[in-house]
């Protein structure tokens, strides 16, 4: 599964809901990206600039993470991808690396603009568990994370100008993907200005007939003597 949509969309929250729900990994770019910076790796050093500025990391270098990722065996049954991929020529060389492996899900969610301003103004990430704590829980006011009890932190690409940048980076580099998808009749898109409660039933709605509509055509397949199980 993919999971598209700009900054504060909720792809974080709604894609590590998939995974527990499904029993497969969450893939987030972004996790790893932060994490290679904290350890000050080769990556993190060569990422820090870049994400700091709400730009893009590059292709090459995403289209790397990800495939060592894929590679791991805990992603044989599915995976939910998070923050990747963010561009059409990372998207082609997503269905290069899944060839083989069974039709992506691919879910946007969409939320307007404003409310996006608004809730990653307000967003709190903890600096020990990492948590994410959103407007709605009162991040702003909380001294520590309502999950551990460590101290909770601002993002440092949630500055104002930065998040600036970064929905005017998705609006320009991952819109375009939003088309790359719908031609192939994969995607989905749910209404994400509601509660993570209701968006995660619309996303599970859309899985679910998806999950139905591969199963009808296999048994189409089978009927027509040309069984194709991917
Ligand atoms: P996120 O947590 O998904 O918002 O990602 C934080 C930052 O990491 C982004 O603003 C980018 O600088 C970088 N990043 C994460 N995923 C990607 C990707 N697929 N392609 C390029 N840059 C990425």
């Amino acid at each position: 599964m993919v999971i598209l949509g700009p900054p504060g969309a909720g792809k974080g929250t709604q894609a590590e809901r998939l995974a527990r729900a499904y029993g497969i990994p969450k893939i987030s770019t972004g996790d790893i990206l932060r994490e290679a910076v904290a350890l000050e790796t080769e990556l993190g050093r060569r990422a820090r600039a870049t994400m700091a500025a709400g730009g893009l990391v590059s292709d090459t270098i995403m289209n790397g993470i990800v495939s060592e990722r894929l590679a791991r065996a805990d992603t044989a049954r599915g995976f939910v991808l998070d923050g990747y991929p963010r561009t059409v020529a990372q998207a082609e060389f997503l269905d290069e690396l899944v060839a083989g492996r069974g039709p992506l899900i691919v879910v946007e969610i969409r939320v307007p603009l404003e409310e996006l301003v608004r809730r990653l103004s307000g967003r709190r990430v903890c600096g020990a568990c990492g948590a994410v704590v959103g407007h709605l829980d009162g991040a702003e006011a909380l001294a520590a994370c309502p999950r551990c009890g460590g101290g909770l932190v601002a993002r440092s690409d949630d500055d104002p100008e930065v998040v600036r940048e970064r929905l005017r980076v998705y609006e320009r580099d991952t819109q375009p993907l939003v088309e790359f998808y719908r031609r192939r009749s994969t995607l989905f898109v749910v209404d994400g200005h509601q509660s993570p409660d209701r968006v995660a039933e619309q996303i599970a709605r859309v899985v679910t007939a998806a999950a139905e509509a591969r199963r009808d055509a296999a048994a189409t397949a089978d009927l027509g003597g040309r069984t194709e199980r991917r």
